[in-house]
């Protein structure tokens, strides 16, 4: 119900959004984070598969584009990385994956609203509490969200530390309802 991670039948929310308040309203996956799903991904954003961006945005129209609408979200804003990483990658997936679903979606993206000043440690091998430490003070908004509903996009979900995160900026800088859509999300 909340962040869209499957859940055993009867239930209506996952372990972690049932721990604790959430700083988005809610949000949804298309795809579990599979091995396929992970591989796929591997391609895209290291081994040059850059056209699955294509397909990968038209599975989120296709699969929640009417929740979207029905959200009515002003702006889409991917989770931004660092311009190093950016450089080094060659491109942020957040930020192509944004810019494809806002295209269909006919809603405006805003790129440079968010960025990422500090490269942060790998979440892997960190708890919840850890990653949200970790990614603290990492992002800046750089310009007036007073009021805006924002759609956050990325490529994964797992935990929601980063989401979670960068909900709780826009919102501290003023924007509205925070939602997320992202291509894979996690299993419990
Ligand atoms: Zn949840």
């Amino acid at each position: 119900m909340k962040c869209g991670k499957p859940v055993p039948e009867m239930e209506e929310y996952c372990v972690d959004c049932k721990e604790r308040k959430r700083e988005f309203c809610q949000g949804r996956g298309v795809f579990l984070y599979n091995m396929q799903m992970k591989n796929s991904l591997l391609r895209y954003k290291y081994y040059g598969s850059r056209e699955y961006g294509r397909y990968y945005a038209e599975e989120i129209f296709r699969h929640v584009g009417t929740q979207i609408k029905h959200w009515k979200p002003d702006v889409l804003v991917p989770v931004p990385m660092t311009r190093r990483k950016k450089r080094i990658r060659g491109f942020n997936q957040a930020e192509d994956l944004a810019e494809k679903i806002g295209e269909l979606l006919q809603i405006p993206v805003a790129a440079g609203l968010a960025v990422k000043k500090k490269e942060t440690k790998s979440q892997k091998k960190l708890n919840a509490a850890e990653r949200m430490g970790n990614l603290k003070d990492a992002f800046v908004i750089t310009e007036s969200v007073q009021g805006l509903k924002i759609l956050i996009v990325d490529d994964v979900y797992t935990t929601g530390s980063t989401i979670e995160t960068l909900a709780g900026c826009l919102k501290e800088s003023g924007a509205g309802e925070i939602y997320f859509v992202t291509l894979c999300i996690g299993q419990l």
